[in-house]
């Protein structure tokens, strides 16, 4: 019998956008990949029969809270059963409900660090024991610029992405001796549902401020993600994926 195992990934918030491109990329990359989502049961099961279609490894999603501590712990114990252990978690499961903080309702701040933030750290607890017993694992928490330089009308939002940056930079130190990584892909601007809603005056405005003069692809950030899974001496670090917006 072969001891060769396939890879496998989890990736939160795979139904859509980045999480998706992401789900997509580790699967043509040869991994075997499962993935949540809190609402889509149609994009997933979109997801799951187009990556069927390719080259590459098995896709299965499953309909997650993650702000569910004890759902996220089934969805672990789910992928670990129908794939194995799992070699790397991407959490890309996030929301935005911006408002001027004048205006910033309870549930709006809320909400967002319960599905940003509390999410993070539900999948990360679940998945970092049994990397710890393996000492092997690759964990990549997807915050943002907004996280690290700020952006009007976020502060709910940019509280929890800085949270995810010194989360993962405390996670990277804490068991980098397990031989366990933790970094962070900080994007920009990405075309997504997220961004979808920006105002055409808004959306300009933001690519002139962007020195590549357009929004990033969600492949774009995959490509960052798959860098970090075979960047073997890179851990604790932050990799803003964003056109050059903040340089
Ligand atoms: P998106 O297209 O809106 O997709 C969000 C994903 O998160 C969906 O799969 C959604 O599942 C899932 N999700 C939301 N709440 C969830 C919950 N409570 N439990 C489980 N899954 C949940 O977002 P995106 O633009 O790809 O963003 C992905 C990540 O990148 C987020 O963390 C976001 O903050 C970050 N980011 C995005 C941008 C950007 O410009 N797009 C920039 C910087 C950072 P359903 O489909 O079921 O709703």
């Amino acid at each position: 019998m072969s001891d060769v195992h396939t890879k496998v990934a989890l990736v939160s918030g795979g139904s859509r956008g980045i999480g998706r491109a992401t789900v997509l990329r580790l699967a043509r990359d040869g991994f075997d990949v499962a993935f949540c989502h809190q609402s889509s049961p149609d994009a997933a099961r979109a997801l799951e029969a187009e990556a069927a279609g390719l080259d590459g490894g098995r896709v299965v999603g499953r309909q997650t809270d993650v702000r569910d501590a004890d759902a996220v712990r089934d969805l672990v114990a789910f992928t670990e059963n129908r794939l194995g252990p799992i070699d790397v978690a991407v959490v890309s499961a996030g929301i935005a409900r911006d408002n001027p903080l004048l205006l910033m309702k309870d549930e709006e701040w809320r909400g967002v660090m319960e599905v940003n933030l509390d999410g993070t750290y539900h999948i990360c607890r679940s998945v970092v024991f049994g990397m710890m017993k393996r000492k092997s694992g690759c964990i990549i928490n997807i915050s943002s610029v907004a996280g690290v330089h700020g952006h009007a009308a976020q502060s709910n939002y940019a509280a929890s992405k800085a949270g995810i940056i010194g989360f993962t930079k405390s996670l990277a130190k804490e068991v980098g001796r397990y031989g366990i990584r933790a970094n962070v892909v900080a994007p920009g601007f990405v075309e997504t549902d997220m961004t979808a809603a920006l105002s055409e005056s808004v959306r300009k405005e933001a690519e002139q401020s962007i020195p590549l003069r357009r929004f990033g692809r969600p492949e774009e950030v995959a490509d960052m993600v798959a860098y970090l899974v075979g960047a073997e001496y890179v851990t604790g670090a932050v990799f803003q994926v964003d056109g050059g917006i903040v340089i």
